[in-house]
Formats: C-alpha cells, structure tokens, sequence
C-alpha cells in the first residue's frame, strides 16, 4: 500500500465514498468528516486525526468488555489461525470443545452450546429450536414466541418480529407471525407503585398467556434488564414470578444475555442477579469482547435432548452457521474469559458501577434535568426530563447536544432509544469492566461540564 493509501484524508474520502455505516442518517456526512477510529489501549481510543478519547460504551455498543490491545486475545487467536482456522459442521475443533466446557463451568443447570456469530443469530437458532420442538413434542401447536415491549433482540426479521422497539422495527414489515408482545414491567410504575409492583408486573404476562392459550406457547423470551430499551432493572418480586409462570405453563423461558453477559452486570450472567434458571440463554457482545465474531445460544440438557431422536429423519436441529465454525471466536472467548477471572472484572463491574450510579446521583443536586439514575454494574443511564415532577422527557436535540459535548470533551458516551415516547432521553454508560475510580469519575465530570452548557 502506497503512503498516500494510508494519508487521513485518503481513508476519510474511501470511507465517504463507500462505507455504509450503521444505525446513521449519511446525509451530514456530506459536510462533517466521518470519526475513523484507528487505535485502542486500555479504555481508550485515537482517532485518525490523533485525537484521544475516553471510551465509556466499548466500541459503541457495550461490546468491548475486557478492554482495548489485549495481546493475550491476539496472540492466541493468531496461533489459532496458523494451526487450525476452521472447520464446521458436524466435526469439532479444540477451541470450540474447551470454550464451550468453560461456559458451562458459569451457568449451573445449562448444559450445550450451540455457536452463532452475532447477537441475532444466536437468536434467530432459540427461535427455531422453540418452533421445532413445537413440531416434534406439540404437534406444531405450541409455536408462539413471547416478547417483552421496549426489549431489543437482534436486526433480521425474525428478531425484530420479537423486537418491541418502535424505532427499530417502523419500515421493516411485515414482520414473521407467532410472535406475541407482552407488556413491560415499567408500564406498572406509576399506576401500582409499592409492594407487590414486581408481582404484578409478572401478572400482565401471564395475562397475555390465559389471553392467546398457554398450549399455543413455545416460550417467552426477555433480556435480564432492558438494555436499548432504556436501561430497566426489573422491580423486586418480578423475575421468580416469571419464571413460575413459565414452569406452571411449560413455557421455555429464553434469556437474552447479549449486553448483560459477561460480567457487564456484575455477575456472569444477568440472569444470575435474580437466582433464576433458564432453559436457554443467548449470549454474543462481551464474549470476546469485540476481538472476533462469536455468539452463543446455550440450553439446558432437557431442550438438547429434545431433538436427540433418530426415529425422525427430520428430527436433529437441521441448522447451520458457516461461521459458526471459525476457532477464532472460542479461542478468543476463552482468553476473554480468563482475563475476566484473572482481573476479577465482575467485582470490578459491580463496584465501578456502584460509582458510577453514586456520582450520577450526586449530579442530581446540581442539574434538575437528569430525572432519574438507573442500572447494574457497568451499565448505568441517566434519564434526561424536562421537569422531575412530570418526567416529561428532555427533547432529542438537547440529549444529542449532551452526548456532543462529551465528545468534544474526549469523552464517548450513548443514548439510548431516543425516538421511542417518553424513553428517548436516556444517556447510556457501559465502559469496559476494567474501568477505574479515575475513568468513571473523569466520564461523570464530562456529563457535569455538558449539563451546565447545554442547559445554560
Ligand atoms: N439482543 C440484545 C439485547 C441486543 O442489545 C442486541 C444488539 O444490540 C442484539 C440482541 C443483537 O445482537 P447483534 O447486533 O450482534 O446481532
């Protein structure tokens, strides 16, 4: 490649010229440059024109969970390559046999791994095995799928079918059928406050269950706390009642851990925060932390055993990734892992995040406009509102203005949702879980020093 290739202005031109970015209107592309990122270290990245940033969403959507440069993952993953890169289908490889062993080791109660290559995709295979186990063990009648409103579980068609975010699903019909939208547990916040709000709440599902049929539902699928969606943690009470409710209809009940696994809430798994045990668990971001494409969709012995029949020629999960069959993806999962564990990174997770929600908090004295600070672990929001009274959310242009500054400062923070009503005003904080009192303190003095501009 000639010197010229690599001139800033050269890549910034290709990338105008060519790239697709996603989730984003091109048209100010036209006139403003498009940010290439070109290094990592640590929680930090430079972009194209050497600028520094302090990245407080890893890599933009939650993803990069152990952190930039991480030799060990390259190292490993390169020796990988060299030795074996790939092989799918039936026959298996070193990488994908430990890895799978690993993951198991952190979910009692689950039992196979069944490799994906994105959040979606991982998906997409629960959804099929609930419609084929329909099939085999119902007689085809127990098909339909549950889906929570504001829950968020991957891009195709059959995933934003179960996707109950208006802004990602308008212009996208007609959707696949079977999928059936359950309410959210914020829906019950400001009519039933109090004792017993997380059982209720748990009661509109069952609801929706009586509703369609309970022998018409394969399973009801949720994410532990409502990630994209605006950053919900379910009230006390509501996740043993929901799974109850799965046990006492025979309903699968499919979590997916897509943003919470991987310690980002402070635990392995989201799940685990309410000692619940699922019979399938999806998993992709913070798996290998961005270092190579692999996702997980996991599942207890019993849905496994399901499929294991070979009096139906038709009867095995007739599924395939071809990707599914890189080792790059579980060698680098399990040098993820290891770093996870070696670094203690879930208590890190947890203690950081616990800063990081104590200095939001400590911000509400100071700026009437953040309404209320949410979250688990490394993954904090802070709702922006018009009047703490009403919770009339902030309008979009002074969030985007928010999240502006903060870049202008050096600082890359989110937010989250913002054309769904009332949820659009959402800023969003999931640094990597290596992040110290420095980094999260430099991230809130950032929001401090925007709010004052902004709201000035
Ligand atoms: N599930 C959840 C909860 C997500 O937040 C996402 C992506 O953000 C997905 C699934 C889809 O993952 P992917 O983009 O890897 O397909």
């Amino acid at each position: 490649m000639s010197l010229a290739m690599n001139d800033p202005a050269t890549i910034i031109e290709a990338d105008r010229a060519h790239v697709w970015h996603h989730l984003v209107q091109h048209k100010p592309f036209e006139t403003i440059d498009p940010q290439i990122i070109v290094e990592g270290k640590g929680m930090r990245v430079w972009d194209i024109t050497g600028k520094e940033h302090l990245d407080a969403v890893s890599g933009g959507v939650w993803t990069v969970n152990v952190g930039y440069g991480r030799t060990e993952i390259a190292d490993a993953v390169r020796d990988q390559l060299v030795k074996m890169c790939y092989f799918a289908g039936a026959k298996g490889t070193i990488p994908g046999a430990q890895f799978a062993e690993r993951l198991i080791g952190k979910m009692p109660g689950l039992s196979r791994v069944y490799y994906a290559n994105s959040g979606s995709e991982a998906n997409e295979k629960a959804f099929k095995m609930v419609r084929q186990i329909s099939h085999k063990h119902y007689g085809g009648k127990k098909h339909k799928i549950l889906y929570r409103d504001r829950d968020y579980h991957g891009t195709t068609i059959a995933c934003l079918s179960a996707g109950g975010q208006q802004e990602r699903n308008a212009q996208y019909g007609p959707f696949a059928p079977g999928f059936v939208e359950v309410p959210h547990c914020l829906e019950y916040q400001a009519d039933n406050p109090g004792e017993g709000y997380g059982e209720r709440a748990a009661q509109a599902i069952e609801d929706v269950i009586l509703h369609e049929g309970p022998d018409t539902i394969g399973a009801l699928c949720l994410e532990p706390i409502t990630a994209g969606g605006g950053i919900i943690v379910p009230p006390k009470g509501y996740w043993e009642r929901v799974q109850e409710i799965c046990r006492k209809y025979d309903i699968l009940l499919h979590i997916d851990e897509v943003v919470c696994g991987l310690g980002r809430t402070g635990t392995w798994f989201g799940y685990q925060q309410f000692g619940i045990q699922p019979d399938i668990v999806t998993m992709a971001k913070g798996v290998a932390s961005g270092y190579a494409a692999i996702s997980c969709c996991v599942t207890t012995e019993r849905v496994f055993d399901m499929f294991k029949d070979d009096t139906d020629k038709m009867g095995y999960f007739r599924d395939i990734s071809t990707f599914g069959g890189c080792t790059s993806g579980p060698v680098a999962a399990l040098e993820n892992m290891k770093i996870i564990e070696d670094e203690n990174l879930c208590d890190n997770s947890t203690a950081m995040g616990q800063r990081m929600n104590d200095n939001l908090k400590a911000l509400m004295d100071k700026h009437a406009c953040i309404g209320e600070v949410r979250g688990m672990g490394l993954f904090q929001g802070a709702e922006l509102v018009q009047s703490r009274e009403t919770r009339e959310p902030m309008d979009e242009k002074r969030v985007m203005a928010v999240v502006a500054d903060c870049l202008k400062q050096g600082v890359i923070i989110g937010a989250s949702n913002r054309s769904m009503p009332g949820f659009n005003n959402t800023l969003l904080f999931a640094p990597a879980l290596i992040a110290g009192a420095d980094d999260i303190d430099a991230i809130t003095d950032a929001v401090d020093q925007a709010l004052t501009r902004v709201m000035a």
